[in-house]
């Protein structure tokens, strides 16, 4: 009788165990429901005022050139700050779309190495001092379909952070290269580099390695920039694939599929139509 009450009291101690951890998971559920909501709500409200901002200091920017005012360079700082924000603003949006499933991608087919030249270009013109960045790419005329806006945003996140976590004027490399059915673009630093033990987390979100510092003038970031970079990498087929040396520096690589070759029958559909 006494084994009996044990395994009774047992049974309801597991019950009520199994009701507490439901009602947690049911919790958790709910407030991580409600912090996508609000991140979700926060970042649309924020890109408003934020975009009318940056087209006030813009209009600002090219009346003081012409007046020659000594205070452009305080307006230069100040558009940094707003682009700064921006970044931060567009990871909460992509975070937010990500999360509630929110994400098409809108390929169109188009130039790798043109489209890498024209973003290494707007980038380099967007930061002051201007990066030193050299561009390498054996392999010039191959299309491939892209989400251009969105991929756009993995290249100048990976641009930002070679920038970022390297001494201020470091080189930076970009390389277009194709293969036989991918082509891989990457985008290589000689700053802190990564530890090899951190390398699997830095695609977390909101992970950052600890005790590292950034270039002045540079925001800290919120972590979320690779784990963004990798959903919209795999959404194209692709990967992206990173070696870091501490102390040296390191390479981020995006390997991305090239369309199919058209076959010997696509070619007959083509010519009976
Ligand atoms: P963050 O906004 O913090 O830059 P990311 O998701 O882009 O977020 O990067 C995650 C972490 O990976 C960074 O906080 C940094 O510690 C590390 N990291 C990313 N790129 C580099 C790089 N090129 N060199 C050194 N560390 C890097």
């Amino acid at each position: 009788r006494q084994v009996y009450a044990q395994q009774q009291a047992l049974e309801q101690h597991a019950k009520s165990l199994e009701m507490t951890v439901l009602e947690r998971t049911r919790e958790l559920i709910e407030a991580n429901a409600v912090k996508d909501e609000f991140i979700s709500i926060a970042s649309h409200e924020l890109k408003t005022p934020l975009a009318s901002l940056k087209g006030m200091a813009q209009l600002l920017h090219r009346r003081l050139i012409r007046a020659s005012s000594p205070e452009v360079a305080s307006l230069v700082s100040m558009e940094n700050s707003i682009r700064r924000i921006e970044v931060l603003v567009n990871d909460l949006l992509n975070i937010s779309s990500l999360e509630t499933g929110l994400f098409d991608l809108h390929c169109q087919r188009c130039c790798v190495v043109e489209l890498t030249q024209r973003l290494v270009d707007e980038y380099v013109s967007g930061v002051n001092p201007h990066p030193v960045i050299s561009t390498h790419f054996p392999d010039k005329d191959f299309e491939a379909e892209i989400d251009v806006e969105r991929l756009g945003q993995v290249v100048i996140n990976l641009l930002s952070n070679a920038r970022k976590y390297s001494v201020t004027g470091s080189p930076i490399d970009v390389i277009v290269t194709r293969q036989e059915q991918t082509y891989t673009i990457s985008v290589s630093d000689t700053g802190s580099g990564i530890p090899q033990e951190m390398l699997p987390f830095i695609f977390e979100r909101f992970y950052r390695v600890p005790g590292v510092e950034v270039q002045t003038g540079s925001s800290v970031g919120f972590g979320l920039g690779l784990y963004v970079s990798r959903q919209i990498v795999e959404r194209h087929g692709g990967r992206i694939e990173v070696e870091s040396t501490p102390g040296k520096g390191s390479v981020f690589s995006l390997v991305l599929p090239l369309p199919a070759a058209p076959t010997s029958s696509d070619a007959s559909v083509e010519d009976a139509s």
